[in-house]
């Protein structure tokens, strides 16, 4: 038999001692938040001296602290990580100031490697303004010979900096410009924002009960930035939820949600005993109180958030509205880690304009 252990903070059953993932990663947030404004400071300037650090481990520490937990990418990081050529991350380049993104453009315009090409790209969709649209624009409308070995068009590019573009080069925002996560509360108190609430119907394939897997308020004060004035559900069967595409449900501001069947790929198997469920609806994640920086919850993988930018498996995944054609906007992330579902992460899109959500599964 082997030996069996808890983590002493949250009680999880363990094959170690010590902290469980989520605890640890938890307890290592908690020192990067409490950084100093020196410890940044310290942080940044060293990052900066010997920026091509990036280059060696694009997963620095430091880098996606100071950016994710405390919005400290300077833009005398982003021109020393420019005189270094350094183009991933692309991250450093978020809403750099127009010299740094006219360097750039000259880059991508210089440059005759599709590799370079991709990773510019994804620098000018974070740097993102008028120029950076119209670069991109005019290389969609007239591409270079790089453009055949990339698999997408630069205003899929454009989408990871949150944003893109149609035929006439007028942008879209497909991202909102506010971030909140979801934190361990009291549900009873703060109904802002619910995650998982079990339904009474049930799924026509695996006949396991449909799940309103996010609830946000927009009436909420904090929730105002979605710029809808009542309830947006996401309603789906989690054990069916499609891998390669993504299921969707409609909803209504009073509070109404359908998920849409049947789903066109895949079914989980079939199971009606609702195993589980009261342990998921009483999972314990409400709003945040305050709002955090856009990249919260964009690189370390155990956070739920709402609004900003995700942290994507894979690529960036924007799906368009069956409905009206138009390209999504990135809702949400659900980790189903922390409600102790599966592995992965849920992502949530929504098209305002015709009430849909979009919701799909990626992992390791
Ligand atoms: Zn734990
Ligand atoms: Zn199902
Ligand atoms: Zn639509």
């Amino acid at each position: 038999m082997r030996e069996m252990y808890r983590c002493p903070e949250c009680g999880r059953e363990l094959r170690y001692k010590g902290l469980c993932w989520s605890c640890k990663a938890e307890q290592e947030r908690r020192e990067m938040l409490a950084w100093t404004p020196e410890q940044i400071q310290e942080k940044l300037s060293g990052l900066i001296q010997h920026v091509e650090r990036l280059e060696e481990d694009a997963w620095d520490k430091d880098f996606w602290a100071l950016l994710c937990y405390h919005n400290a990418i300077t833009p005398e990081l982003q021109r020393a990580a420019l005189a270094a050529e350094l183009y991933y991350p692309s991250e450093i380049y978020y809403r750099a100031p127009a010299d740094v993104g006219d360097a750039l453009v000259q880059a991508l315009l210089e440059t005759e490697d599709s590799g370079e090409a991709g990773n510019l790209l994804c620098c000018l969709a974070m740097q993102g303004d008028d120029r950076a649209l119209e670069v991109l624009h005019e290389l969609e409308e007239h591409p270079r010979p790089w453009r055949k070995k990339l698999y997408v068009d630069p205003s899929v590019y454009a989408h990871t900096g949150g944003w893109t573009f149609d035929k006439a080069g007028a942008r879209r925002q497909l991202n909102f410009d506010t971030c909140y996560p979801l934190i361990k509360g009291d549900r009873s108190r703060d109904k802002a924002a619910q995650v998982f609430r079990p339904r009474e119907d049930r799924c026509p394939h695996c006949k396991g009960r449909v799940v309103d897997i996010l609830t946000l308020d927009g009436r909420d004060a904090r929730l105002s930035f979605l710029g809808l004035d009542g309830v947006i559900t996401a309603t789906c069967c989690p054990n069916c939820i499609p891998w390669e595409e993504p299921a969707y449900s409609r909803f209504t501001l009073d509070g109404g949600s359908e998920a849409v069947f049947p789903y066109s790929y895949g079914a989980g198997e079939e199971d009606d005993s609702d195993w589980g469920m009261e342990e998921y609806a009483n999972n314990l994640y409400v709003l945040g109180t305050e709002p955090v920086p856009l990249f919260y919850g964009a690189h370390f993988d155990d956070l739920s958030t709402v609004g900003g930018f995700a942290n994507w498996i894979q690529d960036a995944n924007y799906y368009p509205c069956p409905d009206c054609g138009k390209t999504m906007k990135y809702l949400a992330q659900i980790q189903w880690d922390s409600l102790d579902y599966m592995e992965g992460t849920l992502y949530i899109e929504i098209c305002p304009d015709c009430r849909v959500v979009s919701m799909h599964h990626q992992q390791t």
